[in-house]
């Protein structure tokens, strides 16, 4: 059976309507997964524009988004605050505790929640979150529990994907008023 059968938007869209926080992992969500190593042992990753502009809509269309990697800190800061994102959690041993904290922040439950992973450490998010997403080059244990798969794959337009699925499936239309970022 292919691995994204009923794994479709249209399958989740009581789910879908129903999200009001998008939580992201970094490696292989907002990036492909590369991290790139300088001789003199910095490191670096790329993330995608596509991506940041869904953010910054869903956003502004009052969907907080939240960040919550096992990386380190430094560059995913920098890219959160550039993109407004307020909740970010880096250097986690165990995201389902950094999760409880911004649910109880955000005075929202832990079923309004849908995070987008790509590895066997989302899984413990997606035993306690409502919508639970893999991106299309996802390793087979996550797709094989998500609810959803995306077309595109991490660091291809897979955040832009959902975050434009979930503003769709609320009624709300892409402002041409949001803050100026890149
Ligand atoms: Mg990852």
């Amino acid at each position: 059976m292919n691995a994204s059968q009923g794994k479709q938007p249209n399958n989740n869209l009581d789910k879908l309507a129903r999200v009001k926080l998008l939580s992201l992992d970094v490696d292989g969500v907002l990036t492909d997964g590369g991290i790139y190593y300088t001789d003199s042992g910095d490191s670096f990753r790329k993330f995608n524009a596509k991506d940041g502009m869904g953010i910054v809509h869903l956003q502004a269309a009052g969907i907080p988004v939240c960040i919550i990697s096992m990386g380190l800190p430094g560059a995913i800061d920098h890219r959160a605050r550039r993109l407004g994102v307020k909740y970010v959690y880096t250097d986690v041993a165990n995201k389902a505790q950094s999760m409880r904290e911004i649910v109880d922040k955000l005075d929202i439950n832990l079923s309004q929640v849908a995070h987008i992973g790509d590895d066997i450490n989302d899984l413990p998010l997606f035993e306690t979150v409502g919508l639970t997403i893999a991106v299309a080059d996802a390793v087979d244990e996550v797709k094989a529990v998500a609810d959803l798969i995306t077309t595109n794959i991490g660091g291809g337009g897979a955040v832009r994907e959902i975050a434009d699925i979930i503003r769709n499936a609320q009624g709300t239309n892409p402002s041409s008023t949001v803050p100026s970022f890149n």
